[in-house]
């Protein structure tokens, strides 16, 4: 891998190696220009031999090598409610590894609907919401998808449906064989009138750019993909930008301020080199590109405050760190007669569309999320949590173990939330992270109309166990989300300064050379996957910064 020396200028620092900062870094290096990627994690399997472990325990209690998730000990973050309270420790966590969120993550990679780039002028606002148009149209995203699916390698159903994105180009290989949790919906949805959908996944089904295709390991989400399956950043994107001989990727690389100079350009990045006893450098570039993801993302902003931007960084609008939506959740489990030997394969299985669109009047409430079907957890996490109606040591809870864990069928929904003023990440005044910078501070409640879509999504996946033939249902109790890996919106892209904070092509509306291209630049959430959009966005950005930077001025 090409080394550069921190004094010497590169062309672009990228911050982070996940969804967004791998295709950045890609795309800038391949078109020449010298780049160096800046991980706090890692490597994981990354340029080494070994695979990621499958060991579930070493997974729950990983080594610093192994760690693939941010460390709560390392890297603590607090939470409350609203403003008025006192945030006490939180549990918010991501992806932390070369690679980012993608290397563990479930990969489904459903694309954002056409009217969700422009809700507020298609269905309205809402009082004390931050429901906003975005400053480009799905038509203008459309390409990018397409290439973000062909390059990165996702598997999904060529179907029509109402509500799938229309596409330009179908998907290059069949979707991921269903599951029985797949025909079960698909009982269900003859019952219900209903219509299920294989799961659209960067998962490749098929030898892709000298990658293996899945081999249906099961020990999938929460964990890395030993074949390269799994799309992740890691495989799909960061070896092709390395291979240039124009990238270097440094891991264990804890950026702590993007630098500036007098006339307000980013001049660099300070970070921790953790490798090096935690010596600080400072690595020069030409522009800095961040793509920390939907939370580390402000916090950063925030902690590189300076005399000439009191506020944070990019922030003369005030809304850094606002409008942080991550996602709501809540579904139902049901027992069935016979075994679905569901530890098969991804933890993702099918899906039923039919709630994605909204429907105000029908439902009484805004918005919309996808039903996913999904029969297994890992063992010792079912140990732990998984039996019902059974006492929780002794024979009888072994008895339910037996007879429940192959049984067990639980449907996931991934529910819009809206983007509200008061939901943020900011600096926690008391507490530190281990390298003694302010923790991240998460204050999050959801609007009441969101409530009740998880009331509804509860009751409907009731409904769809209960006509899929379960013996036993039961229902999640409704729970408002605390924070999570789907983070989106904290600096929400916009054609007006005072109210966004990058503009269409994700350059910062305060710092000419900063690129923010990462979960956060999202405006509205969509149904709660993001990355696939978080994906299609940077090669967007990176289309128009490649063409900016080759005449010189990448201020357009
Ligand atoms: C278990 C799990 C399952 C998921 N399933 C899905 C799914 O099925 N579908 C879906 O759409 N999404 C899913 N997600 C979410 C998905 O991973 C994220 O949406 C996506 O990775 C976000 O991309 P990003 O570019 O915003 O940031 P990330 O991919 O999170 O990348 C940011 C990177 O920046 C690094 N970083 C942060 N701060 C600093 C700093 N100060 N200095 C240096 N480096 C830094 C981080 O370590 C990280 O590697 C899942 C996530 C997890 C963890
Ligand atoms: S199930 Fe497939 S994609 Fe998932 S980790 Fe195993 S081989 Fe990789």
């Amino acid at each position: 891998m090409k080394k550069f020396k921190p004094s010497e200028e590169v062309d672009f620092v990228v911050i982070g190696s996940g969804a967004g900062g791998a295709v950045m870094a890609k795309q800038l290096a391949q078109a020449g220009f010298s780049v160096v990627v800046m991980e706090q994690g890692p490597w994981g399997a990354y340029g080494h031999e070994q695979d990621y472990n499958k060991d579930e325990l070493i997974n729950r209690f990983p080594s610093e090598e192994d760690m693939l998730m941010s460390d709560h000990a390392k890297q603590p973050n607090t939470f409350r409610r609203t403003a008025a309270e006192k945030a006490v420790a939180g549990h918010h966590s991501y992806g932390c590894v070369v690679g980012g969120g993608t290397v563990t993550y479930g990969a489904s990679s459903w694309r954002h609907l056409p009217w969700e780039f422009n809700e507020a002028s298609t269905f309205g606002t809402m009082a004390g919401t931050g429901i906003a148009d975005w400053p480009i149209s799905y038509d203008e995203l459309e390409p990018f998808y397409t290439q973000a699916e062909w390059e990165i390698g996702i598997s999904g159903p060529n179907v029509q449906n109402p509500n799938l994105a229309p596409m330009s180009k179908g998907y290059p290989m069949e979707p991921l064989p269903l599951k029985s949790s797949g025909f079960l919906f698909q009982r269900a949805a003859e019952k219900l009138n209903l219509s299920v959908v294989p799961n659209v996944a960067a998962i490749i089904t098929k030898p892709w750019n000298g990658r293996a295709a899945c081999i249906n390991c099961g020990m999938c989400s929460g964990f890395g993909c030993q074949t390269k399956a799994r799309s992740s950043s890691a495989v799909a994107l960061l070896p092709y930008a390395v291979d240039t001989g124009n990238c270097e990727i440094r891991a264990h690389s804890y950026v702590r301020e993007i630098s500036t100079d007098a006339s307000g350009k980013a001049t660099g990045v300070v970070y921790f080199d953790k490798k090096n006893n935690n010596q600080e450098v400072f690595q020069k570039a030409k522009v800095v590109v961040l793509s920390a993801n939907g939370t580390e993302t402000p916090r950063l902003l925030l902690l590189s405050k300076s005399a000439r931007f009191p506020h944070g960084l990019a922030n003369s609008s005030g809304i850094v760190g606002k409008y942080l939506m991550t996602g709501n959740g809540g579904g139902a489990s049901g027992l069935f007669t016979d075994p679905l030997n569901e530890y098969k394969g991804c933890v993702t299985g099918a899906a039923i569309l039919d709630y994605v669109p909204n429907d105000v009047k029908g439902r009484g409430w805004y918005g919309g999320g996808r039903m996913t079907a999904r029969g297994f957890t890992m063992p010792i996490a079912y140990g732990l949590g998984g039996v019902h109606g059974a006492p929780s040591w002794g024979k009888g809870y072994k008895q339910a173990l037996i007879e429940q864990a192959n049984r067990k069928l639980y449907v996931a929904n991934f529910i819009s939330q809206m983007p509200l003023e008061t939901n943020t990440v900011d600096l926690d005044p008391d507490v530190k992270d281990a390298w003694g910078l302010p923790a991240m501070r998460i204050t999050t409640q959801s609007h009441e109309n969101d409530m009740k879509g998880v009331d509804f999504f509860i009751e409907k996946s009731v409904e769809i166990l209960k006509a899929a033939g379960a013996h036993t249902v039961w229902a999640d109790t409704a729970r408002d989300s605390t924070g999570g890996a789907h983070a989106r919106g904290t600096c929400r892209m916009g054609n007006d300064a005072k109210s966004s904070v990058v503009n269409k092509y994700h350059r910062a509306h305060d710092v000419p050379n900063l690129f923010i291209v990462d979960g956060s630049s999202l405006v509205t959430g969509g149904r709660n996957h993001p990355t696939m959009t978080i994906s299609a966005l940077a090669f967007r950005a990176a289309a128009h910064l490649v063409e900016a930077a080759k005449k010189g001025n990448v201020t357009i």
